[in-house]
């Protein structure tokens, strides 16, 4: 499919990039990666007047260690994550992710920024976001906000991103020594996307759990943090039993959403599953 006729611009500022996006109001898409915009223009599920290419805008493609943690920028690909030194050594749970996301042409092209603009309730990174309180930095005519991750995710493709409002950078902490995160996920086998994908940060004090956070996407219709395992795991010995006891609350409260591959009984179902999974591999790792 051929997308219908659109105005490309390519601003070199993030500032002209708000001002292109000002002018043509709803009439006007930002293109990072292209990587969920373009195929959705293809269909013609979306046809805006006006494309906004921020991809030749310097300086939104590094990673930087930060004062309170690490700065992402929003431009940076999930291969870039997947990579990336400083991310390996201080906050791996990222790179986990950036590594099962879609194929090689997916993380070549598609960004941070990108995924969580969309919000798609099926992408990997979210759920990761929550587990690691990640902040989002939104960037508008005015001035730049922060977001937590907790507030962004609104509904499906749907976040607390103002219209006119750029994503800039992502910031996400330094896991401390000690702390043990995973994620894992049981892919679409057609898509790749998560049926279900679980991050989990785990802090463990005398064979205890003094902290549990864990991020859960594919499930319903936005990623969630999963508070009734929470809550469950809190100062418990993790074995086979207690973790599975925790885990059978992975879909607590949420409409588990259903589609030709899985019916909402069955997602949630491997919820618990892969809640279970990956608690105890991020326990295995936090030594
Ligand atoms: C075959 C295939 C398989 C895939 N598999 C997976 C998978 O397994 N897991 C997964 O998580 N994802 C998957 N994806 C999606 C992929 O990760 C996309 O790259 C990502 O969702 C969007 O990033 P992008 O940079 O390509 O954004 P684009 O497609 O360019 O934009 C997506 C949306 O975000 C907006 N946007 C982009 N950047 C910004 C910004 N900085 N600020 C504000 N708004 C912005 C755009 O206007 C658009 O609405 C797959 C995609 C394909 C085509």
């Amino acid at each position: 499919m051929i997308p219908a006729a659109f105005e490309y611009h390519a601003p070199t500022t993030v500032q002209e990039a708000i001002g292109l996006l000002q002018q043509h109001g709803d009439d006007a898409k930002v293109l990072a990666g292209g990587h969920s915009l373009l195929p959705i223009m293809k269909f013609r599920l979306a046809q805006p007047k006006v494309v906004v290419d921020i991809g030749r805008i310097p300086g939104l493609d590094g990673i930087a260690a930060g004062k309170d943690g690490i700065v992402i920028g929003a431009l940076v690909t999930h291969d870039a994550v997947e990579h990336s030194d400083l991310l390996k050594a201080k906050c791996p749970l990222l790179p986990e992710v950036a590594g099962v996301i879609g194929d090689m042409q997916v993380r070549n092209r598609g960004t941070i920024g990108g995924s969580l603009a969309h919000a798609d309730p099926a992408a990997d990174y979210p759920g990761a976001m929550l587990a690691l309180d990640a902040q989002i930095v939104a960037t508008g005519a005015k001035a730049s906000r922060t977001i937590a991750a907790r507030d962004f995710f609104v509904d499906i493709l749907t976040t607390a991103l103002q219209p006119a409002e750029l994503i800039t950078e992502v910031r996400v902490p330094a896991l401390a020594k000690g702390v043990g995160a995973a994620y894992v996920k049981h892919p679409h086998p057609a898509s790749g996307y998560a049926v279900v994908g679980v991050a989990a940060v785990l802090t463990l004090a005398g064979g205890k759990v003094q902290r549990a956070a864990i991020g859960v996407n594919g499930v319903g219709g936005k990623a969630y943090r999963a508070t009734a395992v929470e809550q469950a795991l809190q100062g418990q010995a993790l074995n086979e039993q207690s973790v599975a006891a925790a885990a059978a609350h992975a879909a607590d409260g949420v409409d588990a959403q259903a589609d030709l591959y899985a019916s909402g009984e069955f997602r949630a179902h491997l919820a618990s599953v892969y809640v279970k999974r990956a608690v105890l591999l991020a326990a295995s790792r936090a030594t």
